[in-house]
């Protein structure tokens, strides 16, 4: 059966960390979550957790450095719903922690902008075709992360950082191209949390890093689109 009448919300890398909790956090809040992992036997744990607790969890199989994959993914996603409301591309990975720009190896650049930059650019553009069939206006949520700003950058892990960086213009681009469409679009620094990523000494645990991205996408007013937000506040890029 076709989710019709329920918020949609879709979350990529949401096996583990902050998008396994703003899955959780959604399915508390009324929405039917649609967990996507690249690993399937991960994946499919996840979303079992959420309805062994009796939440609307669905799991869809998507690699975001995998067109095909992310292709396959939107085709599953229209067996299962009829419109998706909100968009999270939250999938990201950190190789550099520690690295220099001075010895910046430029595979580990192209990892970082493959994953964190190309995916999320290919997986709204899939996925828009759902986007636009949302009765309240759809939300695209793209986590970033501190150190993506240009106004408080150091020289900490390079090819994250301007990766994050190239994320914060993606939300730019899009929030203008759809602003027309009724599709806001923007980006969240969740903070450090205490994940694979963030580590054991992260200040943060998940879920504080997923308060902000969950309240941008079912609460924050659907005039907000094309901002930098931390703990719902505007921030500077
Ligand atoms: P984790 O490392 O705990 O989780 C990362 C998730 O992304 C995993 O589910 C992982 O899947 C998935 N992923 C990685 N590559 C791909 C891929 N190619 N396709 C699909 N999924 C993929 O990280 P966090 O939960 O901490 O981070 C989530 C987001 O928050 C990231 O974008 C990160 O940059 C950002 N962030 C995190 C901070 C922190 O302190 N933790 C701070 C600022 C931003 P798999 O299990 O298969 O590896």
């Amino acid at each position: 059966m076709k989710t019709e009448h329920q918020r949609t919300a879709l979350i990529t890398g949401a096996n583990r960390g902050i998008g396994k909790e703003i899955a959780r956090q959604l399915a508390q809040r009324g929405f039917a979550v649609f967990i996507c992992a690249r690993d399937i036997m991960k994946g499919r744990e996840a979303a079992e957790e959420l309805c062994q607790a009796g939440l609307e969890a669905t799991f869809i199989q998507l690699d975001v450095t995998d067109p095909v994959s992310i292709r396959t993914a939107c085709g599953t996603f229209s067996q299962k719903a009829d419109h998706l409301d909100v968009l999270i591309n939250n999938a990201g990975i950190l190789e550099d922690h520690g690295g220099n720009i001075l010895e910046l190896n430029p595979e580990m650049l192209d990892r970082a902008l493959k994953a964190n930059v190309r995916g999320p650019i290919m997986v709204i553009q899939d996925f828009l075709q759902h986007l636009q069939k949302s009765k309240t206006g759809g939300r695209i949520i793209n986590v970033s992360s501190g150190v993506s700003s240009l106004a408080r950058m150091t020289t900490y892990a390079p090819a994250y950082s301007i990766s994050k960086t190239a994320l914060n213009a993606v939300t730019k681009q899009f929030a203008g191209a759809l602003k027309e469409h009724n599709i806001t679009v923007n980006s969240v620094d969740p903070g450090w949390v205490r994940t694979d990523m963030g580590g054991p000494s992260a200040n943060r645990p998940v879920e504080k890093g997923a308060e902000t991205i969950v309240w941008l996408a079912a609460d924050a007013p659907q005039s907000e689109t094309g901002k930098f937000w931390h703990d719902k506040q505007e921030v500077a890029w």
